[in-house]
């Protein structure tokens, strides 16, 4: 009898593994320095730390009038002794019975222990005013508007960790620190083959019977979407030679590969060759086949590259991917992106499954987890999806119009409207 088809929990546990097997590797490997703005998306390499206090110095976070809470609380007038605006210094302390005019983001003068915004402040009647009180109905406290020097951060805290994804709020803070250049991890390179007879570049006009190789743009942007460098490799065609031949070109150690993605031939097809090219060339597998629709013949393993000689054998992940289109998508999502993660050294979990209010209701067949293209609302609260009309897994205007997968679990028949169900947004 033949075993069961892998679940997708089991099959996503397996990348996982080899995902926090490789992830230190990739960490402790090469970096590179690049420029700040150009550093979005790429993975920190080593930690940020607060070159001074944050904020340097005790900060106004309103423009209104510095002084003694005790005294404010009065209500009484007070003499206005002074004015300090962002990026001045106040010349003198503030005396009993004074305030100082400031500005959001100056630092607050030695004596003040609060600020009242100016929106409750009232004036003295000759112009310009010498003397401001609190408006009766307001009260104050002390530290009220002040956000006081270090709350933020001290001098030499570690403010991002290595392993981090860097977003805009990582680039501010490292500019914020004074760093126009950031230490990433290198880009893992990802070659992309494609394999098929009927394939032919994006620039022919296909043939009767041909298609036009959609899939190799369509991997290389995902990859360069999970911060990794994509090479495209020539189409194979559907020969045991060919796939050998192509394998033997890839896998070679001067490329630097750091992942193999295949697509198609690994059907149970006559001419699907892929996995057994695999096997010659020494691949181990983790998986080959997971219940999943689409992409329900995906296959996961390790692969040697060949040898420089002296140096131990070294292997390579490699996926090999359905050829329907939506199918490398989806198996991509689920499990090249994660391995992407790794490689790039990023310590975030993957993929992200975000939930939503199913919009209508669902029904099919048990045994397979699904990943149906959806379109998802993001303008309710909370989310509201519905699954996207296709004609299988070969449907690209369908996949087109989707902005998420809607995931059904394997033991759902149905899905009923208005139920939370989980979704994995596109990236
Ligand atoms: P396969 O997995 O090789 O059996 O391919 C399954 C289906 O996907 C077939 O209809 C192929 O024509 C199609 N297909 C395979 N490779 C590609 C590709 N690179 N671009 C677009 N469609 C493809
Ligand atoms: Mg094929």
């Amino acid at each position: 009898m033949p075993e069961p088809l892998l679940s997708y929990a089991e099959a996503a546990a397996r990348i996982a593994l080899v995902c926090d097997r490789i992830r230190p590797a990739s960490q402790a490997s090469a970096t590179e320095t690049v420029p700040l703005s150009p550093a979005a998306g790429r993975v920190l390499a080593a930690e940020i730390r607060a070159d001074r206090d944050q904020p340097p110095f005790p900060r106004a976070t309103r423009d209104g009038f510095a002084g003694r809470a005790a005294e404010i609380s009065t209500h009484q007038f007070l003499f206005l002794a002074g004015r300090v605006r962002a990026g001045e210094q106040a010349s003198a302390p503030i005396a009993p019975g004074e305030l100082c005019e400031i500005m959001t983001g100056a630092p607050i003068p030695a004596g003040a222990d609060c600020v009242f915004m100016i929106e409750h402040a009232e004036f003295s009647s000759e112009v310009p005013p010498s003397f401001v009180r609190l408006a009766a109905q307001r009260t104050i406290a002390p530290g009220e508007n002040i956000v006081p020097q270090g709350a933020e951060a001290h001098a030499g805290a570690i403010l991002i960790s290595p392993g981090i994804r860097i977003g805009p709020a990582h680039i501010a803070l490292a500019a914020q620190c004074g760093l126009s250049r950031l230490e990433v991890y290198r880009r893992p390179r990802v070659a992309i083959l494609a394999t098929g007879d009927e394939l032919v570049p994006i620039d022919q006009i296909p043939g009767p019977g041909q298609i036009r190789n959609s899939n190799a743009p369509m991997l290389a942007a995902l990859a360069a979407a999970a911060g990794a460098e994509p090479i495209v490799l020539p189409v194979a065609a559907d020969r045991e030679q060919a796939v050998d031949d192509a394998l033997a070109g890839v896998l070679n150690p001067a490329l630097e590969i750091a992942l193999l993605l295949i697509s198609g031939g690994i059907s149970a097809g006559r001419f699907d060759l892929v996995e057994d090219a695999l096997l010659r060339a020494g691949a181990r597998f983790h998986f080959q086949g997971v219940a999943l629709q689409p992409g329900k013949p995906v296959a996961f393993g390790e692969v040697p590259v060949g040898q420089i000689s002296g140096s131990p054998a070294v292997t390579i992940p490699f996926l090999a991917l359905p050829g329907n289109p939506i199918s490398s998508a989806v198996t991509f999502q689920l499990f090249a992106a994660p391995l992407l993660a790794a490689l790039a050294g990023d310590s975030s979990p993957q993929p992200r499954f975000v939930l939503a209010e199913l919009k209508e209701p669902w029904s099919g067949r048990t045994g397979l987890t699904r990943f149906l293209p959806a379109l998802c609302d993001f303008a309710t609260n909370p989310p509201r999806v519905r699954t996207i009309p296709w004609q299988g897994s070969g449907d690209l205007a369908a996949f087109a119009r989707a902005n998420c997968l809607l995931v059904v679990p394997a033991d759902a028949a149905e899905l009923s409207t208005g139920s939370l169900v989980r979704i994995l947004l596109s990236p």
